[in-house]
């Protein structure tokens, strides 16, 4: 097959757009869709300038996918005074795994020379994953801890370090697989949730336990199998292997679907996430507008929430001691 824009060889078909493209081509085609994306979602604010620069904190595991993020975000920025880039990668204790996830943050930033910063549950929280999902003290997949205490690492670093962007690599399976399970559960105050926090357009509010800091996800456009290729052609430094703890075997089967559905229907997932940006905004605006949103505060930690105590140090008392 050949390059539809040069005749060179092609390596790889999208059937969703029925474009065939060379190495070269590919990697031109990722990158300038990432970049709209920045525009769209990240734009920046007349007032940025290189006094006044924008910080922007990269959620940073060491996948494909922040890997990716985190180069087409440097060859964007690099020479732009305007953005300063801060990456985070997060320490879970998850023995084996993250260490040499790790090693691949450690090896891309100091090529790049981003500032990058680690923070660890056993220091923020007290615990690690690994005695968490041993001992799991509330029943629950290892996950739900591990995504709560996630959320919140980032928010408060995002805070620490002033950060007026949070970005993070999710690809456009990723997002088609959420919305498809939020659909699912019927659970339309999860939908609203996409709009607010993805979206980014009502920055004055804040969903439990997360302090609002605009989020953008640069790479929702793009499907996973093409962010491997890239980070492959562009022989990026990445770790491939799995957490030990996944559980998400829900996640697992809708995927299973969206792919056939995908191979049956090209234009699928770019499809239904048109549709539930869309049907997030009308559900966020509904809910606005009955004024709905957390309204108290944290008695522990000051964060928003309906409760008198958010999710994350609820969290933090269960586990308390697992460890010992
Ligand atoms: Fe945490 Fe689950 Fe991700 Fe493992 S798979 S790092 S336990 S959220
Ligand atoms: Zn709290």
């Amino acid at each position: 097959m050949q390059c539809d824009k040069c005749g060179g060889e092609a390596v790889m078909h999208a059937a969703y757009s029925g474009m065939h493209l060379c190495a070269e081509h590919f990697c031109r085609s990722v990158d300038s869709r990432v970049r709209k994306r920045i525009r769209d979602d990240a734009l920046l604010p007349e007032s940025a300038s290189p006094d006044d620069p924008q910080t922007w904190l990269i959620g940073l595991s060491g996948g494909k996918d922040s890997v990716v993020l985190t180069h087409i975000l440097d060859e964007t920025f690099a020479a732009d005074p305007r953005v300063e880039l801060v990456a985070l990668t997060i320490h879970e204790g998850i023995e084996g795994y993250r260490d040499a996830s790790l090693e691949a943050c450690r090896e891309l930033t100091t090529d790049l020379d981003i500032e990058h910063a680690v923070v660890n549950y056993a220091d923020e929280y007290g615990v690690e994953m690994d005695n968490v999902a041993e001992d799991d003290p509330l029943g629950m997949a290892p996950c739900a801890y591990c995504g709560v205490f996630r959320r919140d690492a980032l928010s408060a670093y995002a805070d620490e370090y002033g950060a007026d962007k949070l970005l993070t690599g999710h690809n456009l399976d990723d997002e088609a697989q959420t919305a498809m399970m939020n659909l699912l559960s019927g659970d339309i105050k999860q939908v609203a949730k996409h709009f607010d926090a993805s979206l980014g357009s009502f920055e004055d509010r804040a969903v439990d336990g997360d302090p609002f800091v605009p989020r953008a996800k640069p790479l929702r456009d793009i499907p996973e199998k093409e962010v491997a290729l890239y980070a492959h052609l562009k022989e990026l430094p990445s770790h491939m292997a799995e957490c030990p703890h996944a559980s998400e075997a829900y996640r697992g089967e809708i995927q299973d679907h969206l792919h056939e559905l995908e191979d049956e229907h090209p234009g699928t997932r770019h499809s239904i996430m048109s549709g539930y940006e869309e049907l997030a905004r009308l559900a966020a605006e509904a809910y606005r507008d009955d004024g709905d949103g957390p309204r108290g505060e944290c008695d522990r930690c000051g964060a928003p929430t309906d409760n008198e105590v958010c999710r994350k140090c609820e969290l933090v008392d269960a586990v308390d001691g697992v460890a010992d």
